[in-house]
């Protein structure tokens, strides 16, 4: 996962574009909850910040007046690549002979081995463990005197997953990868009376020309930044960004449009839209073709805060079964799936949700998630809810099985930590402790989504990955963290990191 950000304004404003960067990745705090990080240029040279920790506590009051520039790109990390610390924490950055360059990554490269003996040979040291401290090196020793020539250059090269927001000092530059895994969107921001005078009249005109750009993995970045949104940027695109000038487009490869589903189902939040589709809509009408495929006779509907809910709501209004909110979700902390290690997984289940007894108790309750990914959590839930009294607890997931890792950003690389891959589904059901389990269909999330299987990626539940995967890039989340050749000793100097 990870969300990335990036903002142009009119030149000589400085004091603005690290706290509207650090508004809008503060929307996509759900991407990533490990590191944070604002890298900006006043059009001479760059400045990073970034720091281990949640949006609000890296990028707060104190911090933010420093960072001054009209140009600026922001990260929130979720690790796929390399350890939670932080030399991997993003915007990378990266001094060399051509350019100075900061990048923020949302993606997983699946040919970093490749890359790496691409890097003079191996023999350049690299100051972080991720994929996207060897995108950084690559770009800024890439010969071509121009960023957007050597993006051109070095692209063709990589594979796997990447939506970008790349720094110079004179431009922000968006990318995504040919097959669009990660969203991106590019949004505008209006003429300031439009926006409650939250910012100085008269700093942009109706034109392009005059207007501040955005970028943001979601359209809840814009949103909180009060940007229009205008477009998706598209896969195998380049967007350049540049004060006093409309936005460039630059195509290094044909589209193949592979947009990772899961980021309908699940990952990004309800209020953005994905492919022209509203995500709690589309959410919902997944819990509707839930219901539809698998009935249950109980007294209510339930999710399990707060992503299952929007299906829950589908299921309780297809069903008829009254929807009653049985769980109470602690807001304060992070989402489970994405902790880093199996130690701390277990522990957030246990922190986050408490059951309301009064609603559970002695009721037969249909529970609505949307993932299983090991099995664990889901069974602590349900003993959660039996051990608060309710007569029968019947799980529906309004997504398929997970019968495959995912090597495009989701840190899900070992089969064997996919409970569906190794068990049936009546093993999963007794492993959990429910009296029923049943799973939407791919046909289901099709119709939800009213849009063709050949627009997404569906790996994880099909295995038919879209990119091809090096046997090599398998179960190496810690690659570059092992084997340290003569080129690569980690961590060094502070400085750089991370990818997302
Ligand atoms: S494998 Fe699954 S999680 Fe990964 S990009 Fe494809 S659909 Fe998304």
């Amino acid at each position: 996962m990870c969300g990335v950000f990036g903002v142009v304004l009119p030149s000589g404003r400085d004091s603005e574009a690290a706290q509207i960067a650090a508004l809008g990745l503060f929307a996509l705090q759900h991407r990533g909850q490990e590191s944070a990080g604002i890298a900006v240029s006043d059009g001479r040279e760059l400045m990073l910040y970034k720091d281990l920790g949640m949006i609000a506590t890296v990028l707060d009051e104190r911090r933010l007046p420093s960072l001054r520039g009209n140009l600026a790109i922001a990260h929130c990390r979720y690790s796929t690549t390399g350890s939670t610390v932080w030399e991997n924490a993003q915007p990378t950055f990266r001094l060399g002979p051509r350019r100075a360059v900061a990048i923020g990554h949302n993606g997983n490269l699946v040919n970093t081995r490749e890359l790496l003996g691409q890097l003079r040979g191996g023999r350049t040291r690299l100051p972080a463990s991720t994929d996207t401290e060897l995108l950084t090196a690559l770009l800024a020793d890439e010969p071509a005197a121009d960023t957007v020539d050597a993006l051109v250059r070095v692209l063709p090269r990589v594979h796997g997953a990447y939506s970008l927001v790349v720094l110079d000092e004179r431009r922000v530059i968006g990318v995504r990868d040919p097959f669009g895994f990660r969203p991106l969107v590019l949004g505008r921001l209006p003429a300031p009376d439009a926006v409650d005078g939250a910012l100085e009249p008269g700093l942009w005109g109706d034109d392009d020309a005059g207007a501040g750009w955005i970028l943001s993995s979601e359209t809840t970045g814009l949103d909180i930044v009060g940007a229009e949104f205008v477009r998706d940027v598209e896969p195998g695109e380049i967007v350049v960004l540049e004060p006093g000038r409309a936005p460039r487009s630059v195509r290094f490869a044909d589209a193949k449009p592979a947009l990772c589903v899961f980021e309908l189902i699940y990952f990004a939040r309800p209020d953005s839209y994905m492919e022209g589709r509203n995500l709690y809509e589309v959410r919902r009408r997944m819990g509707m073709q839930l219901a539809d495929e698998h009935p249950v006779a109980t007294d209510l509907v339930m999710p399990v805060p707060d992503t299952g809910a929007p299906a829950a709501a589908g299921y309780a209004e297809r069903s008829g079964i009254p929807y009653r909110e049985g769980l109470v979700r602690n807001r304060y902390t992070g989402r489970t799936f994405i902790q880093p290690s199996q130690t701390l997984r277990h522990r957030g289940v246990t922190m986050k949700l408490n059951p309301l007894r009064e609603v559970v108790r002695g009721q037969r309750l249909t529970v609505v998630d949307d993932s299983i990914v090991r099995g664990t959590t889901t069974k602590q839930i349900v003993a959660l809810l039996r051990k608060a009294g309710a007569a029968e607890v019947h799980v529906r997931i309004s997504a398929p099985p997970i019968y495959h890792p995912c090597f495009y950003g989701i840190d899900t690389q070992i089969e064997t930590e996919l409970i569906a891959s190794t068990h049936s589904t009546e093993e999963i059901r007794e492993f959990i402790g429910a009296d029923s389990l049943g799973y939407l269909s791919i046909a289901g999330v099709l119709t939800a989504l009213d849009l063709p299987y050949d627009r997404f990626c569906f790996a994880c539940f099909d295995g038919n990955y879209p990119e091809p995967v090096p046997y090599d890039a398998r179960s190496r989340k810690f690659m570059l963290e092992e084997e340290p050749g003569p080129g690569l000793a980690l961590p060094i100097a502070p400085g750089s990191g991370g990818r997302g």
